[in-house]
């Protein structure tokens, strides 16, 4: 806009350069509503916003020479791919006599500006929080601009990327569910604001609460709502008095989280494939797809995996604490690699991100950063019945067990067979025996854990 000069509003639909990972279902859905809403919000400032298909390099070289571009301005992208894609591309375009400039459009900070003291990058989430805290100041925000105009250049329509599910169509819980768009993305943030952030440091923790968490993760990941916009608005509730700052400082935290992860992948391109620590490649996984697909399938048999992993298939979201209950019994009850896991989140979540996903896995399973303990093995009898005490989360979303008293909610196994036969049950048949006995899958999994040190200590 400050350079006065007419501008193409261009969206790359880049299905063709090479290494890029293919978007998932569930994030192409949000990617197709998405991009029909920012395209009406465009217009409406008389902009157009255009769309085009094939490799980033092909679609740019076309563009400038239909329209004569001079300058050419992105944000960055911080995948190994993308870098590679998008440094190759600068030095072309300049080589073009093209001027290019790029942004951070996606972080508060970029991954390589907040360092320890000698320079490294943070491995250890505490002490980047602390510097994270220290140094940044969230800027101003510009006004929207008032009015768009440019070129009316050839596109192809949102339709024609075929981002919608068909045959089947089963978006419909994530249409029940969304708002895609900066809307949508604005008033979940105020309704939070409003309320739930005073009480977040311990409803965060509770599936069982609608609102308990902002669920701002997808409108984050599509670039709807800035990280800075919300570091600004809670700051300023803070600043005001109107927020309870312990509270709104562990929703910040959070937000640093995503942050943190965008450092693993920058100084880890391979995070989404390889073990972050490489003692994990001696891990003695197993191979059962039948035992994966009970997960993914919610037929485990354990009430709040089985509930998690419905609420992933129905509204593309689950709960950051049943996200990681579901995958400690993935990679530790069911000794599953966590790639298995990463790659069905990947295709499900409609905020699947390419660093946060894999470094939250990765977390879960013991390999990561700063990881959850490998002999941390999360029990999901107890987890259920602390964080969704009354069984509400089971009962919506495994309604089956509905008639269970609370009592039996978490281990429909140990009620009895007049209990489970008022509440209408036949285990095996209306809802499955557990796949795993705990205590014997826990033990499984700690001696897994105890070959890898053996190796390790052998070499
Ligand atoms: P809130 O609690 O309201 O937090 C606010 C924001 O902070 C979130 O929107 C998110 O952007 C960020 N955030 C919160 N927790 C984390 C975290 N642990 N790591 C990184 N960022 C965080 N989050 C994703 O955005 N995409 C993913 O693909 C993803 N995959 C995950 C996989 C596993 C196995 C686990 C355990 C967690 C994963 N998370 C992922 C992190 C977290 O579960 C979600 O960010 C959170 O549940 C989103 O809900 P919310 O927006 O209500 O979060």
């Amino acid at each position: 806009m400050k350079t006065g000069r007419p501008l193409v509003l261009l969206y790359i639909h880049d299905e063709e350069s090479p290494g890029l990972r293919a978007r998932g279902g569930a994030s192409k859905w949000w990617l197709g509503k998405s991009l029909a809403e920012h395209g009406r919000h465009i217009e409406k400032a008389g902009g157009r916003l255009t769309i085009r298909t094939g490799a980033a390099k092909d679609v740019l070289n076309d563009l400038i020479s239909e329209t004569g571009a001079t300058a050419i301005f992105w944000n960055r992208r911080y995948g190994g791919p993308e870098r590679t894609l998008d440094t190759d591309l600068k030095a072309n375009l300049k080589q073009d006599n093209i001027d290019v400039m790029t942004f951070n459009g996606r972080l508060l900070t970029e991954p390589w500006d907040i360092t320890t003291g000698s320079g490294t990058p943070y491995k250890v989430f505490t002490p980047y929080w602390k510097a994270m805290k220290a140094a940044y100041r969230a800027p101003d925000a510009l006004p929207a601009p008032k009015s768009l105009s440019g070129p009316d250049i050839e596109s192809v329509t949102v339709e024609d990327l075929g981002l919608h599910p068909t045959h089947p169509d089963w978006s419909g819980g994530l249409e029940e569910t969304w708002s895609p768009g900066e809307a949508g993305a604005i008033e979940r943030l105020s309704d939070f604001l409003e309320g739930p952030i005073n009480t977040y440091a311990d409803d965060r923790n509770r599936p069982d609460l609608e609102d308990g968490t902002s669920r701002l993760s997808p409108h984050l990941h599509f670039g709807e709502i800035g990280p800075t916009q919300i570091w600004r608005a809670v700051q300023h509730g803070i600043s005001t008095g109107k927020f309870d700052e312990s509270n709104a400082m562990v929703f910040l935290s959070e937000l640093v989280w995503r942050e943190f992860s965008y450092v693993l992948l920058y100084y880890n391109p391979d995070l989404a494939t390889e073990n972050y620590n490489s003692d994990f490649d001696a891990l003695p996984w197993r191979k059962d797809s039948d035992a994966a697909k009970a997960w993914s399938d919610g037929k485990t048999g354990y009430p709040i995996v089985d509930a998690g992993m419905r609420q992933l298939w129905h509204t593309g979201y689950m709960h950051n604490r049943v996200r990681m209950i579901v995958a400690s019994f993935l990679t530790k009850h069911l000794l599953q690699p966590w790639q298995v896991g990463e790659d069905w989140f990947w295709d499900t979540l409609v905020d699947a991100d390419q660093a946060a996903n894999p470094a939250s896995w990765q977390w879960t399973a013991g390999s990561g950063a700063d990881a959850a303990p490998y002999f941390r093995v999360f029990n999901p009898i107890t987890q259920g019945q602390k964080f969704d005490p009354n069984g509400t989360y089971v009962r919506r979303w495994c309604p089956e067990l509905s008639d269970l008293p609370d009592k039996h909610l978490h281990t429909p196994w140990e009620a009895d067979s007049a209990t489970l036969k008022k509440a209408g049950i036949t285990l095996g048949k209306t809802y499955p025996k557990p796949i795993v006995d705990h205590p014997t899958a826990r033990q499984r999994a700690l001696d897994a854990y105890d070959t890898l040190k053996e190796k390790r200590n052998a070499a």
